[in-house]
């Protein structure tokens, strides 16, 4: 296999593969695979409840929140969260840190009033703005937050204090890969294609009290409530990617939990930072202190050289490092399924590179 250094979807371990390649035909004694499973079934509701379970004891995910495996992806819950949570002032306050959430505040906009608290996209969202209590409306129906920024290589290393506002953050790209204090959030989501599995499933952690708020209007599939009281299963939901959701939290558990990937997570991106501190040729394109620890991104100042360096890369195995087409340069998507030899050997090559070039 090669050292896949892809955005999204992103590599997953091998283990998991191999014991997902193992279970495909026949999962346990069922007879059958979970593909072929009925989703009301005693097999399956045992591998969702599982699934859930074991992510609740990794994230430590406090009793009064639920816990969703939805379809549409992380761009769906950009229509679904506003569908839900504007209920009073129907007005919210929206941090724009890069395209994922400038396309999250312009959804939003459909539904109710969006301010932007603060913007770096003047300067193409290299850093996380900073703000302060006083900068929270304590009228908005939620304050959201794209946690970690996949384009731009940013991240909220300090997640806001918005007091009583019901803080909302997409965690696409970095759900999982350090601790978070769950009780800190009103609504957590993610797609499941970076850090979680296969893409076809989205995440969604709900505090209780956030429930309830849909309008008349709100397509049935849209409301949060009624999929709680459903357990997820209004109706056929992703069955396969749930159980590879399974698999994925196993992996984690095994290593050790949140807190040992977060030390490797550190490990590695340290690592990767460390070199292009200290690179003559390649720079680092985020700010440091905002610095993602799951996507990389960085740039040699040649569009030319950049271009010959992925080419380069790929011919040698390390394959996905160009950067998003509306950025360019180059991007290293590092999440838990990296191992820290993935990114020894990058770093060995690109010196080799920087040598040659
Ligand atoms: N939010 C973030 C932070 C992302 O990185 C992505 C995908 O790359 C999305 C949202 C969109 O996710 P999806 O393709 O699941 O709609």
């Amino acid at each position: 296999r090669v050292f896949n250094f892809s955005a999204g979807p992103g590599v997953l371990p091998l283990e998991v593969l191999e014991k997902a390649q193992k279970e495909l035909v026949e999962y346990g004694t069922s007879g059958m695979s979970v593909m072929e499973m009925s989703h009301r079934s005693k097999p399956y509701e045992a591998i969702i409840g599982e699934t859930e379970a074991r992510l609740r004891k990794l994230m430590d995910i406090p009793d009064n929140y639920s816990v969703l495996f939805l379809q549409g992806g992380a761009s769906l819950q950009f229509a679904m969260v506003p569908l839900n949570l504007f209920r009073k002032s129907n007005t919210a306050d929206y941090m724009e840190t890069g395209q994922f959430a400038s396309k999250a505040l312009k959804e939003a906009k459909k539904f109710g009033e969006v301010r932007v608290v603060a913007s770096s996209k003047a300067d193409t969202y290299s850093y996380i703005p900073k703000i302060t209590k006083e900068d929270v409306n304590p009228e908005a129906d939620y304050f959201y937050i794209c946690a970690n920024n996949t384009i731009y290589g940013t991240k909220f290393n300090v997640f806001p204090d918005t007091g009583d506002v019901p803080l909302v953050a997409d965690m696409s790209s970095c759900i999982l890969s350090e601790k978070v204090d769950v009780s800190q959030f009103g609504l957590i989501f993610a797609g499941a294609q970076k850090n979680l599995g296969p893409a076809g499933v989205t995440l969604v952690i709900i505090r209780n009290d956030l429930l309830g708020f849909a309008k008349e209007n709100v397509p049935t599939m849209l409301d949060y409530k009624v999929m709680v009281e459903n357990d997820s299963m209004y109706n056929t939901p992703p069955t396969y990617g749930i159980y590879m959701l399974k698999l994925m939290f196993e992996w984690i558990e095994a290593k050790g939990g949140v807190e040992v990937l977060e030390k490797i997570n550190r490990e590695k991106a340290a690592l990767l930072y460390d070199f292009l501190d200290q690179s003559k040729l390649f720079k680092g394109t985020a700010v440091k202190e905002d610095r993602s620890m799951m996507n990389v991104t960085f740039v040699t100042g040649d569009a030319d050289l950049d271009a010959k360096f992925v080419k380069e890369a790929t011919a040698a195995g390390f394959v996905n490092l160009k950067g998003h087409r509306s950025v360019g340069g180059m991007r290293a998507s590092i999440y838990n399924a990296m191992p820290v030899e993935g990114i020894q050997k990058l770093v060995e090559f690109m010196k080799k590179f920087e040598a040659e070039n």
